[in-house]
Order: C-alpha cells, then sequence, then structure tokens
C-alpha cells in the first residue's frame, strides 16, 4: 500500500481511500455547464492513481484531452461515521495541495451514456499529492488562495473560500454515506480554469501556507 509523507516529518501514514468531491466551487461548475449541485457530488480514485509531488504524470494513449484540477486535500486521521460538524472538523488532521488529474473527452463520453467517471478519474498517476501539513502545525485559513501554473502562466487561481461545501461539510456529508478511517485522503473540488495539458509541460500548484505540488506530464 502507498504512503502519505508529512511534512517536517519523518512520520508517513499509510494511505487507504481517495474520496473526491466534483464541482465544489460555482464557476468552475458552471465552465463545464453544469449545475450547482445541492449536496457535495462524490466519487472515488484508486489508490493505484496516487503519486506524489515530483513525479510524472502519464498521459493514458486512449484520451486526447488531459485536464488539471489544482484542488485542496483533506486527510482523515480517525474512523468516524455519521458525524456532526464539530466531530467532522475534528477528524480532519492534515491538508495537502493536489492535482486530481482528468481525461475530460474520456469524462464526456461516459456522462453521454450515464456511466460511472471512473476511467476519467481513475488512471495511474491521476491523483498527484503534496505532503501533508499536519493541523498541529497549521490552521487552515479559508481566505487562503490555491493556485495552478502550466508552464508559468497562471491557469487557476481563487480563494478557498469560494468552495460550495467546506471541508467540515465535506466530511460530515461523506460520513453520512459511508465509513471514514485513517489514511483516507479526500480531494475537495478544482476552482474555474480547468484546461488542456500537453506532453512535457510542467505543473507548479500551490496553497500558499499549505504546499506545492510539481509535476511533469509524460
Ligand atoms: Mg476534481
Amino acid at each position: 500500500m502507498k504512503n502519505l509523507l508529512i511534512k517536517n516529518s519523518a512520520e508517513k501514514i499509510q494511505l487507504n481511500n481517495i474520496i473526491c468531491v466534483g464541482r465544489n466551487y460555482a464557476a468552475h461548475a458552471e465552465e463545464l455547464g453544469n449545475k450547482i449541485p445541492k449536496f457535495p457530488l462524490i466519487f472515488l480514485k484508486p489508490t493505484s492513481s496516487l503519486i506524489h509531488s515530483g513525479e510524472n504524470i502519464i498521459m493514458p494513449d486512449y484520451s486526447n484531452e488531459m485536464h488539471h484540477e489544482i484542488e485542496l486535500v483533506l486527510l482523515i486521521g480517525s474512523t468516524i461515521k455519521n458525524v456532526n460538524s464539530s466531530e467532522a472538523e475534528k477528524a480532519i488532521i492534515g491538508y495537502a495541495v493536489g492535482l486530481d488529474m482528468t481525461l475530460r473527452d474520456i469524462q464526456l463520453k461516459l456522462k453521454g451514456n450515464g456511466h460511472p467517471w471512473t476511467l476519467a478519474k481513475g488512471f495511474d498517476t491521476s491523483a498527484v499529492v503534496s505532503d501533508f501539513i499536519l493541523k498541529n502545525d497549521y490552521v487552515l485559513n479559508n481566505n487562503e488562495t490555491i493556485s495552478l501554473k502550466v508552464n508559468d502562466e497562471l491557469r487557476q487561481n481563487s480563494s478557498l473560500s469560494m468552495m460550495l461545501f467546506n471541508p467540515a461539510e465535506i466530511v460530515k456529508y461523506i460520513s453520512s454515506k459511508m465509513t471514514l478511517g485513517k489514511g483516507d485522503i479526500i480531494f475537495t473540488g478544482t476552482p474555474k480554469g480547468v484546461n488542456k495539458v500537453e506532453l512535457n509541460d510542467k505543473l507548479f500548484g500551490k496553497i500558499e501556507n499549505v504546499g506545492e505540488v510539481l509535476a511533469e506530464i509524460q
């Protein structure tokens, strides 16, 4: 099983599930022609899709349109089910910045057929994460900026305050549908500005006080 790396620590936490939220920024839902959701839209990635910042993202040969999605990622530290907001907040023990790489052409076909998004979202190297910063060392500031540059061109830039559902609301909602446990990570959705990447593109994402994520398209 893969490990998650902890900032300023030799500690490693074993990865459990990778859970993702879709359409969590109104402007991004609108740019893809989707309605703003009333509840968090939840999907999964396999654990085999995870890589760490600094590794390469491998473009699958069955897609011609891979998109970048920069996202805040939550780390869960305990087993929870059906929790309230304050218990949900307590279960979040750390944060990272990550990339939810997406095969937009495949996703559009799957959506058109009413099929799950798995093949558009679950390919090897599709989940990239920075080291996680623990809550003991850092308190998340809702007004932080999340941004992504591709080859020095700014593509995505937003305040975390633009999220439709905040981290505690997301964790509370997911825990009402499935048990969450230590080592689960949750991608919390991407702001507007998603776009195509090409071979050899260099991606650089960050949330100022959370971390940085680097990856090259290969
Ligand atoms: Mg996403």
